[in-house]
């Protein structure tokens, strides 16, 4: 075992905004035990600009042992542990969630700065997902294969330490998604949270305590991408990389990947998805749709629908109705205001990224149907911003600008509709309005994306797959397929005596 003479640390008091009072554990997650490092990460409510906490930051002799006491757990008990153990303890997790689920979704909410009513969805989404997680835990099955002379069958085996990587939009769902299915699967796991929105990985290595998952199995490690990500991804030992955020990185991820032990990467990154409005659509349903797939956590969903495009014969129409309608409904604000429906944007670089893009939109020549500036002057909150007769190579319709920022231009036919939607090197949602069956599904069927909505838009499901095409990403989270990631499948071929 790597050396570790770390000190364990205590919890911190803080009172969140609207007045509730907890217990913040500060320190990284190793081993069932929170301790101290010798660097801290300022943790920030972006609706405030105020410091919240300091947390404490590991580096890569951490990550070694943190790794060190994954794999301890995965080959003395976890890999072999019985399925009424992992499952019992999965739906631990998700009776403790449920009872703390208003206290969770408010430092959601003060850490990444969403809306409490984003952060109540996130949260019974995560609450759903680890049921059924548990409720596959007997379920890791295999085939038996028929052979003259032969037996074969085969069985689904874990695959030992995985290293998990996540960003800062759905701090906590991001981590159910990754932890869930490696526990249901046997596999043990050393989880980075963006440095940005640390507190709910911290307040779940809590849970894990609570919830009686053996010390080694769940280790959260807060820390830099370059120092603390890059260990775990370079690390001999793990053997798995789930890594979701930006594609740029996530193509390093898998370079190193690959250089370092062939660690199998599944990869979650951008999107700039197609919303594709027809004019048969409802529209009133419509455009709270459109506004589900950009403005829901301030445009700061990998499978936005960033890109809107509409019939000719209700362009003019749909501008209208779209201005009032954000206008009357959609208010901008402190997450813990009730009546609003966005929140701030989650840190001060995506903030910049964001009005930069702003903008780029404004010189190129695009119309701006509302929004295009920030709001107020202190917090990070953007007004939902609409650009339109935006041109198909302009940099505002080809790159992914990850916050409250759509760009509306015109198709005529259902043919320029999917060529204009697959005209995109991502591939991961894309959105179908309207009410015509034939339509619905054949467009549906056409469209080069890991998930197509349609009549809905970013309505998730615990039963349902989700992952990218092209440069959106590989392996899918979520669903049964999600199980597909945490295994292996092992042969067996047995020869049978001619007995004649
Ligand atoms: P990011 O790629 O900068 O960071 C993601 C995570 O990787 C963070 O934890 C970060 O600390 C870590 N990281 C950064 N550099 C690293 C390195 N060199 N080695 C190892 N780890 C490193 O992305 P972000 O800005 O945090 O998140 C926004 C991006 O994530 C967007 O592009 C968005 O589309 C994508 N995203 C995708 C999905 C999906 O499911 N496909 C979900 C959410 C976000
Ligand atoms: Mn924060």
């Amino acid at each position: 075992m790597t050396s570790f003479n770390r000190a364990p640390t205590n919890a911190v008091e803080i009172t969140l905004p609207n007045g509730v009072k907890y217990e913040q554990p500060v320190g990284i997650f190793v081993n069932n035990e929170f301790y101290e490092t010798d660097a801290t990460i300022t943790v920030e409510n972006p609706a405030t600009e105020e410091n919240i906490v300091e947390v404490y930051s590991a580096n890569a002799n951490d990550v070694d042992y943190a790794v060190d006491c994954a794999e301890k757990a995965f080959n003395e008990h976890w890999s072999t542990s019985s399925s009424a153990t992992r499952s019992k303890i999965l739906h631990k997790i998700a009776d403790l969630i449920e009872e703390k689920k208003e206290l969770i979704a408010a430092i959601e909410s003060s850490d990444n700065g969403k809306t409490l009513a984003c952060s109540r969805g996130d949260v019974s989404l995560v609450i759903n997902y680890f049921r059924y997680t548990a409720g596959f835990t007997d379920k890791i099955d295999g085939r038996s294969i028929p052979g003259d002379g032969y037996v074969n069958y085969t069985y689904r085996e874990p695959l030992g330490v995985c290293g998990q990587i996540i960003p800062w939009n759905f701090p906590l769902m991001m981590l159910a998604w990754k932890i869930a299915p490696a526990l249901a699967t046997c596999n043990t796991v050393v989880l980075k949270p963006a440095s940005a929105t640390p507190l709910n990985a911290l307040m779940f290595g809590k849970i894990c305590q609570e919830a009686g998952v053996p010390a080694g199995v769940v280790n959260i490690v807060p820390g830099p991408g370059r120092t603390c990500g890059e260990a775990i991804i370079n690390h001999p030992k793990i053997r798995k990389i789930a890594f979701t955020g930006s594609t740029s990185i996530g193509r390093e991820v898998m370079v190193k990947a690959a250089q370092s032990n062939l660690k199998k990467v599944t990869l979650e990154l951008g999107g700039k998805s197609a919303h594709l409005v027809f004019a048969d659509c409802d529209l009133e349903k419509t455009y709270q749709n459109l506004v589900n797939g950009i403005f829901l956590n301030a445009g700061q969903i990998c499978s936005s629908g960033s890109r809107i495009y509409v019939q000719d014969t209700i362009y003019e129409k749909m501008l209208e109705g779209f201005k009032k309608y954000i206008e009357e409904n959609i208010k901008v604000g402190s997450p813990f205001d009730e009546s609003n429906f966005q929140g701030a944007i989650t840190n001060k670089q995506q903030f910049d990224t964001i009005m930069d893009y702003v903008k780029i939109g404004k010189q190129s020549g695009a119309k701006l149907l509302c929004g295009g500036e920030r709001l107020g002057s202190k917090g990070y909150f953007i007004k939902p911003t609409v650009f339109y007769d935006v041109k198909e190579d302009d940099q505002i319709v080809t790159e992914e600008i990850f916050g409250p920022v759509v760009v509306i231009s015109k198709f005529s036919t259902i043919d320029e509709a999917v060529e204009k939607a697959n005209h995109s090197e991502y591939g991961l949602g894309s959105g179908i309005q309207t009410n015509d069956l034939n339509t619905a599904l054949s467009v549906a069927k056409r469209l080069k994306a890991g998930t197509v909505w349609i009549n809905t838009y970013n309505d998730f499901d615990a039963t349902v797959p989700f992952g990218g095409y092209k440069q959106s990403g590989f392996g899918r989270e979520m669903g049964e397929e999600a199980l597909d990631n945490y295994t292996q499948v092992k042969a067996v071929r047995i020869k049978l005596r001619d007995l004649k």
